[in-house]
């Protein structure tokens, strides 16, 4: 046990108390959406039971493009998905799955294991028993990651701050001294001209409760892109108790459509949410502006939401110096017989390189 305990890397805290940034890839469930494994929808990652392997190799992969932390895929493995797709009975053995992989991989890599619980979508009134029904779902997934050895929980898509303070207080009763990070989902709410849950409480007073309430690290994750994440996050580093988390989802969301379930395609402005997103697609320089800016602002909880892929990965790790072993196979435009002067390419004189290229771009 001494021995395994030794074995451990750095915790989550202790790096950011050190000054350290920490990655968390995220995003499996539009990952395994796009690749066909996944029904866009329902949303519920069944995946884990019928096609493990796979959920392996994305936790391997995601790692190979520089993530720290091995973020098991439980989301929407809760309670009430689970009754909706008639697979209640899977509840369990889908949550310790995901776990017991997430847990091999974190030590096979050296990296932190995290577990996931989020939005129920039942934090509502209209629902009968609902504050009964969450602490039940938070309560079991909370107690599977604890039992599975989860180095901290990520609590997190919670557009209501009541249900995000419900998470806090379960990760305190049921994972103790785990800390946790609770991260809100913001839409396009205001409150006095300002971002605010879907519940009516100020970004930043939320923050700030959260935090009171036992939350270790908090922030936003889900529904906005760098580009509409990023002031919020601005404006609450001035304020923000604790240290914050900026999560955002990888599309290019603008002011007027802040988050990408009210994203329109640019070119006919129909809705895009869910399936249609890739028109909006952050691309690898946005995430390495992105990197860059967290940077600047002293965010050292950085991870990539829906939209993820392992290259955009590598790209915010890069942003902040590192080179994680998917660095290797980095561009070398140098290399490239059109782009590139590297001595082995065969010797194309500059003016016919440049009348090439012109017959490659030029719209006639
Ligand atoms: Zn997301």
């Amino acid at each position: 046990m001494d021995q395994k305990k030794k074995c451990r890397p750095k915790g989550l805290m202790e790096r950011l108390h050190d000054g350290e940034t920490v990655i968390c890839a995220e995003g499996y469930l539009f990952v395994f959406e796009r690749r066909g494994y996944l029904t866009a929808g329902s949303f519920v990652p069944e995946v884990v039971l019928e096609h493990p392997e796979l959920v392996r190799q994305q936790y391997e992969e995601f790692v190979h493009a520089g993530s720290d932390v091995v973020l098991a895929f439980t989301y929407y493995a809760h309670r009430e998905k689970m009754a909706l797709i008639g697979r209640e009975d899977d509840l369990e053995r889908i949550n310790k799955h995901a776990l017991r992989m997430a847990r091999e991989v974190a030590d096979q890599t050296g990296t932190l294991m995290a577990g996931n619980i989020s939005n129920t979508n039942i934090f509502l009134d209209s629902v009968p028993n609902y504050r009964e029904k969450i602490w039940q779902i938070f309560k079991e997934q909370i107690e599977w990651a604890v039992e599975a050895g989860a180095d901290f929980i990520v609590a997190e898509t919670f557009p209501h701050f009541g249900e995000a303070l419900m998470a806090v207080k379960a990760c305190k009763e049921f994972a103790k001294d785990i800390p946790c990070v609770v991260t809100l989902s913001a839409v396009h709410c205001q409150v006095n001209g300002k971002p605010a849950t879907v519940d009516d409480v100020d970004i930043v007073d939320a923050f700030n409760k959260l935090a009171e309430a036992g939350a270790d690290v908090v922030g936003l994750n889900c529904s906005r892109g760098p580009a509409t994440m990023l002031p919020i996050l601005e404006e609450a580093i001035k304020d923000c108790k604790a240290p914050l988390a900026a999560v955002p989802v990888m599309y290019r969301t603008t002011n007027e459509e802040p988050s990408f379930i009210s994203s329109k395609d640019p070119l006919t402005g129909e809705p895009l949410f869910p399936v249609n997103l890739d028109c909006i697609q952050c691309n690898r320089k946005d995430i390495h502006d992105f990197g860059k800016r967290v940077q600047e602002l002293g965010i050292k909880y950085v991870g990539l939401c829906c939209g993820n892929s392992a290259h955009l990965t590598r790209s915010l790790a890069e942003s902040l110096g590192r080179k994680p072993p998917a660095s290797r196979y980095s561009a070398d435009l140098n290399k490239h017989w059109l782009l590139g002067h590297d001595d082995k390419l065969p010797l194309l004189e500059q003016e016919s390189k440049t009348k090439y290229t012109l017959r490659l771009t030029k719209v006639e």
